[in-house]
């Protein structure tokens, strides 16, 4: 096992992977921009080295500064959390190069993944059922592109290979409208992620977000851990996570389970991953995977009983997955709140000092958070400023114990989503549950009126 372990993040993800480090007796380094420096991991840390000034852009994202504080501090692994360089598989690249272990799939797995043209075509190989679509890349000629949204059938979307974060994408009902979107979507790809190149989709219209973890070691052994509904969305951002997802019969998610278990074992994937889908009509079309711990990684904690992120470090430290896919139990329900420092219902964001911060406790709440009182949030950076976990034995008891928890939350200096969660909590909707990936939009435009 690692001596010591690098974590190239920031904010409640950085603390989670600190704490999953100390409990197996490995040392940590964190490394921090100028606008983290008081961070409460960073006190907490062995070691610190602040890489730069606050833009993610000359810190977060600066792989030298990143890969010389490894070196200076002796660190054996680089530990990537998720966003900001999790998914560069040139900077997994560079970290092994220059001797270092990179906690997390192969470049060449994440460079498949990171490209969903690539993607689709892996997983179609691999017995995955994905969205109907183009058959790979877009052509030039016009025509074909006609043709080709004749068969998927309209409404379509057309989506940049290199898309993520919910851009490159867009909606096309009508034939007219067409190849203007497919020439716009183009040029923002090429800007945006530097690939130009597009496909086309079936525009599911009423679909679930509902995804599939996995762990899957170096020797080609794979389980799945159940799955999480991830359909409340704004701006096509996760903000409730629940697993397992209700009123979903358990034979389609084991189905689904083991072809992506199956998939990994075919591709040699070697990490935690996710596989993510939409849902409709009772089928499952696999849209992109994501090759590192989540946000929402807690839920599939809290049901399963297992630590994903010690698993991360234990398959990149070369050990055999401790568990087959028979121990893995699903037990009791859980959700989570993400707590954004936000306006609760424009979404604006909301930087700055919080002035009391006190947190929820109680049987089967969990709190992933690194904000205290007196923590400035800053704004160079995501909104999230931590994560709310009710566990129940079902889904009611988690719902009610998150209810209290909401209640309980104490917030001031800045403005969150608290208020909103109190909502959603307490929506009929969600409360049947079963909503689709527009409900939340929907109901905010209802809001206003
Ligand atoms: P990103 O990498 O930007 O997150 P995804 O492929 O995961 O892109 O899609 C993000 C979101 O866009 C999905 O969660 C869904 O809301 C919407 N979306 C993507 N593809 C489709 C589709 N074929 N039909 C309907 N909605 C889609």
């Amino acid at each position: 096992m690692f001596g010591k372990i690098l974590i190239a993040n920031r904010g409640e993800i950085a603390l989670r992977i600190q704490r999953a480090c100390r409990e197996m007796g490995i040392r940590t380094v964190v490394v921090h921009s100028e606008a983290d420096r008081d961070a409460k991991y960073v006190k907490l840390a062995d070691e610190s080295v602040c890489i730069g000034p606050p833009p993610s852009a000359l810190s977060y994202l600066n792989m030298p500064a990143i890969i010389s504080a490894a070196e200076v501090t002796d660190a054996e692994a680089i530990h990537p959390g998720y966003g900001f360089l999790s998914e560069n598989a040139d900077f997994a690249e560079r970290v092994e190069k220059s001797g270092f272990v990179f906690i997390g799939p192969s470049p060449e797995s994440i460079r498949m993944m990171g490209d969903k043209v690539t993607a689709k075509q892996a997983m179609t190989v691999a017995g995955v059922p994905c969205v109907p679509g183009s058959e790979g890349a877009l052509p030039d000629d016009p025509k074909e592109i006609v043709r080709i949204a004749r068969t998927v059938g309209y409404p379509v979307i057309i989506k940049a290979a290199g898309g993520g974060g919910g851009r490159g994408m867009r909606v096309v009902h009508t034939e007219a409208a067409l190849i203007n979107a497919v020439t716009m979507t183009r040029a923002e790809a090429a800007s945006a992620f530097g690939n130009p190149t597009v496909y086309i989709e079936k525009f599911l219209e009423n679909p679930r977000h509902i995804e599939i973890q996995i762990l899957s070691d170096n020797f080609r052994n794979a389980v799945w851990l159940g799955e999480r509904d991830c359909s409340m969305q704004r701006r096509h951002q996760k903000i409730i996570e629940e697993a397992p997802a209700p009123g979903i019969a358990r034979r389609l998610i084991e189905r689904i389970g083991d072809r992506c278990a199956e998939a990994c074992r075919k591709i040699g994937y070697s990490g935690a991953g996710t596989f993510e889908f939409l849902f409709e009509g009772g089928e499952f079309y696999f849209i992109e995977m994501n090759t590192r711990v989540q946000v929402e990684h807690p839920v599939s904690e809290m049901i399963t009983g297992l630590d994903i992120v010690q698993e991360q470090i234990r398959i990149a430290a070369g050990e055999k997955l401790r568990v087959r896919q028979k121990d893995i139990v699903l037990r009791g329900h859980a959700i989570e709140c993400r707590i954004n420092a936000e306006d609760p219902f424009k979404f604006t964001p909301s930087p700055g000092r919080i002035t009391a911060w006190h947190t929820p406790g109680g049987p089967g709440i969990r709190v992933d958070s690194h904000a205290y009182s007196g923590y400035v949030v800053p704004s160079y950076y995501d909104s999230m400023v931590g994560k709310l976990i009710a566990y129940g034995a079902d889904r009611d008891q988690a719902i009610a114990r998150m209810r209290i928890a909401l209640s309980e939350m104490v917030v001031e200096g800045i403005q969150t989503n608290i208020p909103l969660h109190r909502e959603l909590m307490a929506d009929a909707r969600f409360v049947e549950g079963g909503t689709s990936i527009h409900y939340l939009e929907k109901r905010m435009a209802d809001r206003k009126t």
